[in-house]
């Protein structure tokens, strides 16, 4: 039996051409379809569907192959986590945060990551595989979904592809994810919203400047200099910093966005007021921002964070230096806020 066609996974074209030519329908129906498939519906909620069609639909289609599994949210700050269930069983995680600027969701692009840096949760066993758009997407709607029954008022309103995966190593999914999830007819996300993150697949970073999505670009840094990065990065090996460097400021020149820099500040390793001077001086004439982040401590690794004055001291100096920096808040400590943390937990205690 031929899988059953993931509908979100479809723009507005594809999806007319499937109501049409594979259902029989009019096209006005593809219209109600899509406003259903955007609010996170089952088929069988499509109440101005006819019984008939409803029933079509379920034999050969998939609303949401996204299903919240289980949910967490913090007592300290209302940031909530998600572990979804994928229809292959694989799980994912994700995590929205409630920020002044709007309620913004983390979203991951693969099963696992195959990236390997030393001190990512997600990594631990390797990429299991991609996520396809259609995945992608149903856990922007399932989070709406789940936000929206709280609080009618409520949407996702900025994403960050921070997630477990490299978004980079499934490029094109990512790309037709950044398409859809920005069309007028589906959730309408302006992609001024959006935050990518990647660890520096450089010919990948020149390809995305060309398809005209000017997300923000965070560039996963975490060292001032090639030999620190390599120890905590193997794809520093390939794509060394000044490659890394050049592929960034060229993304900056053709879309016009600041990029921003995200820097673990591991204790013992990257975070003393020397590495903070190098990175200044590497940074010198960049439109960039610096995000430091205490590192989210895995037990499975032998890394740790600084202690606080010495994460303060390094922005500080930074500062001191004239480059733009923040500590980002650690926000869900209660509730194993940091991506790749919750899957593994809970694959450890379900499995026999
Ligand atoms: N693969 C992409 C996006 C996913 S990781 C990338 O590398 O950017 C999202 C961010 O979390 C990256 O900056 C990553 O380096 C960082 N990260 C991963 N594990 C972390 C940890 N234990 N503590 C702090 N940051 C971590």
């Amino acid at each position: 039996m031929a899988d059953r066609v993931e509908l979100l996974g479809l723009n507005s074209a594809e999806l007319e051409g499937f109501v049409t030519q594979t259902l029989g329908e009019s096209r006005f129906r593809a219209k109600q379809l899509s406003q259903w498939l955007s609010r996170g519906a089952e088929f069988a909620e499509m109440t101005n569907l006819s019984a008939a069609l409803r029933g079509k639909l379920a034999e050969v289609a998939v609303a949401n192959p996204v299903r919240i599994r289980e949910s967490f949210r913090s007592k300290l700050d209302g940031t909530e986590k998600f572990l979804y269930e994928l229809r292959d069983g694989n799980l994912i995680e994700g995590v929205i945060m409630r920020y002044h600027y709007g309620d913004t969701l983390c979203v991951s692009t693969q099963v696992g990551c195959r990236m390997g840096c030393a001190f990512c949760a997600s990594t631990l066993e390797g990429r299991v595989r991609n996520l396809s758009a259609g995945e992608i997407l149903g856990q922007v709607v399932a989070a709406n979904r789940h936000i929206r029954g709280e609080d009618e008022g409520r949407r996702v309103h900025n994403i960050v592809l921070m997630g477990s995966g490299e978004p980079f190593d499934n490029y094109d999914n990512v790309v037709r994810f950044l398409r859809l999830v920005n069309a007028p007819e589906g959730l309408n996300i302006s992609l001024r919203n959006i935050s990518l993150s990647t660890c520096g697949l450089t010919e990948r970073i020149r390809q995305f400047a060309g398809e005209g999505l000017p997300v923000t670009l965070s560039l996963s840094l975490h060292a001032p200099n090639d030999e620190i990065r390599r120890k905590l990065m193997p794809v520093a090996q390939a794509h060394p910093y000044g490659e890394v460097m050049d592929a960034v400021r060229h993304y900056v020149e053709v879309t016009g966005r600041r990029a921003v820099f995200e820097y673990a500040l591991v204790k013992g390793v990257n975070c003393e007021l020397r590495h903070a001077d190098e990175l200044a001086s590497r940074l010198r004439g960049f439109q960039s921002h610096v995000n430091l982040i205490p590192l989210n401590d895995v037990k499975e690794r032998n890394l740790c964070a600084p202690s606080r004055r010495e994460v303060q001291a390094f922005l500080q100096r930074l500062e001191q230096r004239g480059v733009s920096a923040t500590v980002r808040r650690e926000m869900g400590a209660d509730i194993d806020g940091a991506c790749g943390q919750l899957r593994r937990r809970y694959l450890a205690e379900k499995r026999p």
